[in-house]
């Protein structure tokens, strides 16, 4: 039988690299089609189920415990694809939050749901639901070191003790530091087309314990030179912090927790989130890139972060990771697999291409800031976006649905446009200078 008969009558061996989100949403979704997949990940498992906040060591992936939200696009494609995924997040105390809550609801606002809960207690229900899927077998502490390859295509992967495991498909899903490439041009095989950039930004997070806060404005609020996270957690849980530049020397102050708490209490809308236990210091993360890879090796494709990779301040990583495994399935289920890297470059590149667009304009927007120089970049679109910002800050409902639509990576945003008043960021909060006079004081 041909490899591609056996991928559409689901019979195929597989093995996914990595079981991060997108590598268990990926698993289950592919054995739910009949294929017998394997999932490796260097990582061992938590050491007390239930402990994963407190206990899992988890140093593949270094944001573990920095914040995470689902947006509701995620939430809409489990809920749909593999629901006994949001039962178990639910049971583990994920919290039901919509993004439109602060508005007079209509029914078309359940678009805008979803569920909240921290990365370690997702990553913990999606585990839990892989590993009691037919067809799917997780192997933890297995770490891969290279490729297996037949002729010019990948027959599987070569294990850190020296074993190999054959597969028809190896599914690299071993997020934004992959090593894929480098493996593959060991093997003399063509390294993937890779686009890739340092997204300039660094974050200064906390997470809290407590009565959890409501919101009183956007969960990202943009302000003079920095932006505010606002992200509601699992039962009683929630983190906040800023987001800037990782070239702005003054605000590295925000690492000191007294100052991040100085600093936070100057932004009204966001001050009420620091109202709890930290259970955290201020965890700081820069070095996050922007980077794409397109993989065309016949045996081997790259989905989710391994793929493609954003800055994290639109929250976009693990739906891109969803509907990357989604769309696998599919081409699978078509018996597709050599076009996956064009149906990736059709279906995802838009998601990239839009958040690259955002993250350049912002960042160059807050280190304008920082220099007190205005941002004008002749692009009506960002005037547009900024535009549209303002009025959803400012009571316009219609603008917030349109604006939520798009940051909840909803397949059927309006394209509204709104007149520019020329009002940039109307939330209330610091100055820069006030800022910094915050900071030195702290
Ligand atoms: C600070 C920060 C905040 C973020 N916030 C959000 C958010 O709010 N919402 C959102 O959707 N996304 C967010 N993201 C992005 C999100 O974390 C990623 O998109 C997501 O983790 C990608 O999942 P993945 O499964 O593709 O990769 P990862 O989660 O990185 O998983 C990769 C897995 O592969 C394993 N692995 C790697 N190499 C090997 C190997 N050689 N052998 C065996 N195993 C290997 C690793 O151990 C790991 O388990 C954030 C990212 C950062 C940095």
């Amino acid at each position: 039988m041909s490899s591609f008969r056996a991928f559409a009558e689901g019979m195929t061996d597989v093995l996914v690299l990595g079981a991060g989100l997108t590598g268990l949403s990926c698993a289950m979704l592919l054995a739910r089609d009949g294929h017998q997949v394997t999932v490796l990940d260097r990582d061992l498992a938590c050491p007390t189920p239930g402990k994963e906040w407190e206990e899992w060591d988890r140093p593949g992936v270094t944001q573990f415990r920095l914040a995470h939200i689902m947006l509701p696009r995620w939430h809409a494609v489990m809920s749909l694809e593999l629901p006994s995924v949001l039962d178990r997040v639910a049971a583990a105390g994920g919290q039901p939050f919509n993004f439109a809550g602060s508005l007079p609801p209509v029914p078309s606002d359940d678009r805008f749901q979803t569920i909240t809960a921290r990365r370690p207690i997702l990553e913990a229900a999606l585990a839990a639901e892989a590993a009691e899927t037919p067809g799917v077998t997780l192997r933890r502490g297995v770490a891969v070191t290279g490729l297996v390859t037949q002729g010019d295509r990948v027959a599987g992967v070569r294990l850190g003790d020296g074993d190999k495991i054959l597969a028809e498909l190896v599914v690299d899903c071993g997020g934004r530091r992959s090593a894929l490439s480098s493996w593959l041009f060991e093997a003399g095989l063509p390294a993937p087309a890779e686009e890739r950039a340092d997204a300039g930004f660094v974050y200064y997070m906390r997470h809290y314990r407590g009565d959890r806060p409501e919101p009183r404005g956007p969960l990202l609020q943009h302000h003079d030179s920095l932006s505010i996270l606002t992200l509601p957690g699992d039962t009683d849980t929630w983190s906040v912090g800023f987001v800037t530049s990782v070239r702005d020397k003054p605000l590295r102050a925000l690492r000191n927790p007294a100052a991040w708490e100085a600093a936070l209490a100057r932004y009204p809308l966001a001050a009420h989130w620091a109202e709890g236990t930290p259970l955290t210091g201020v965890e700081a993360m820069g070095g996050l890139v922007d980077q794409w890879r397109t993989v065309t090796t016949p045996g081997v494709v790259a989905v989710g972060d391994a793929a493609c990779c954003t800055n994290p301040s639109l929250g976009r990583g693990a739906t891109m990771g969803l509907l990357h495994a989604r769309l696998l399935r599919d081409v699978l289920r078509a018996g597709l697999p050599t076009s996956f890297a064009d149906h990736t470059a059709t279906e995802i590149g838009p998601w990239y291409e839009a958040t690259v667009w955002f993250d350049r304009h912002r960042i160059a927007e807050i280190d304008a800031d920082a220099t007190g120089t205005p941002y004008e970049p002749n692009d009506p679109q960002w005037t547009g976006a900024r535009a549209m910002y303002a009025a959803a800050c400012t009571g316009n409902a219609e603008a917030l649905r349109a604006q939520l639509a798009i940051a909840c990576m909803l397949p059927d945003a309006p394209d509204l446009q709104v007149p520019d008043t020329g009002i940039r960021y109307p939330l209330p909060g610091a100055t820069r200078t006030e800022l910094l006079s915050t900071l030195a004081a702290a």
